[in-house]
């Protein structure tokens, strides 16, 4: 292997198990959530390895789905979300399946089209971030079908709060996304509501397929873990320089922390310019030669510092665990999430691209 710097090592096969194991658990088709570079665990193996497993993949934008089709992916292929009208064209010319969420843009996409396009509705039943509102779906629905070149193959919702103990909200949304299927589906269309949240946890969202992103690679959006996922993803950076410093003396700029007494410390190769929160300054830990260590001082763009004890057995180049295990340790992307004040979607999307990916 090339020596790097910093480097996540992504587990295909753990993303593989988990997608069989959601698809078992659900017993519904699979779309496969791979948007933002597959939660930045690199969505082109990602995609090949799901291939035997998923019947869609999702991207958020147009842009993702061209570079999967140009990556030679033939599966479907659903854009989440409502697209410009200025990308019409490339939507028919790459065979992607455009989220449908207003008028222009099906109006536009029915003219530039030479042959049918598959489209999904997305129907707004309380995210209130996107789609058709559900009160004006049916009229809406009513509308698409004098446009002839577009073909409604699913309907979407999606859920607001399927992760949270209080499901009561989402129960609503489904009633509304029920009661305007009755009236819009003439049951030949895939139906899908259920996020990984729900997919874990809530089977009346889950009609005709499951829509789960996070949940594939190995990490629970909620408390509820029904099924066993493998985390799919590693951080890994190396010692980069290790020092002792004296009694009173501070670490890293604006010297927060101060060493209350002989203190060895060691720089680890990885900083906010590589999507390690600044958020972890002072709070942080890391895994070194199988164990836990802070922290300490700010963490910098491209290096942090970590408080060695004096009897760590390290060197220059060692690894250091950032997410992750090393020997009996682990340290999961949620405790860093939760460090660091954020989600586990947020720390995986922030990796950086000088980080390389194994
Ligand atoms: C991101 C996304 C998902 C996947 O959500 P997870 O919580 O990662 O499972 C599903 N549907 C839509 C519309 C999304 O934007």
């Amino acid at each position: 292997m090339d020596y790097f710097r910093t480097y996540t090592e992504i587990d295909l096969g753990a993303i593989r198990r988990n997608a069989e194991a959601i698809k078992a658990y659900t017993r519904k088709r699979l779309i496969a959530v791979v948007k933002a570079d597959a939660y930045g665990h690199s969505v082109v193996p990602v995609t090949e390895a799901l291939r035997s497993v998923a019947d869609i993949f999702a991207v958020a934008t147009i842009e993702e789905g061209v570079a999967l089709r140009q990556a030679g992916i033939r599966k479907p292929i659903l854009v989440l979300f409502s697209s410009f009208p200025e990308q019409a064209e490339q939507i028919a010319e790459h065979e992607l399946t455009p989220t449908i969420g207003d008028w222009e843009f099906a109006d536009r996409l029915n003219d530039i089209a030479s042959k049918t396009v598959r489209v999904h509705v997305n129907i707004n039943t309380g995210m209130n971030r996107s789609g058709v509102c559900w009160t004006e779906a049916e009229q809406f629905l009513n509308r698409l079908k004098t446009l002839p070149r577009l073909d409604v193959e699913g309907f979407f919702t999606h859920l607001s709060t399927a992760d949270e103990t209080d499901k009561r909200f989402v129960f609503v949304q489904l009633d509304r996304f029920s009661s305007v299927l009755e009236k819009i589906s003439d049951g030949s269309e895939l139906i899908h509501a259920a996020n990984s949240a729900a997919a874990l946890a809530i089977p009346e969202a889950y009609f005709d397929a499951v829509r789960p992103g996070l949940s594939l690679y190995g990490v629970y959006p909620a408390s509820e873990k029904p099924i066993k996922l493998e985390p799919a993803l590693t951080w890994k950076t190396r010692i980069g320089w290790m020092g002792f410093i004296s009694e009173g003396e501070g670490v890293s700029y604006g010297l927060t922390y101060k060493a209350p007494r002989e203190t060895r410390v060691a720089m680890v190769q990885v900083g906010y310019g590589d999507g390690y929160p600044r958020a972890l300054s002072g709070v942080g830990e890391v895994l070194i030669d199988g164990a836990r260590r802070p922290i300490i001082g700010r963490v910098c763009m491209d290096v942090s510092v970590v408080r060695l004890e004096p009897t760590d057995n390290v060197s220059v180049g060692d690894e250091v665990v950032l997410i992750g295990r090393q020997g009996v340790s682990e340290i999961t992307v949620d405790e860093l999430a939760h460090r660091a004040g954020t989600i586990s979607y947020e720390i995986l999307t922030q990796i950086g691209k000088r980080v390389k990916q194994v």
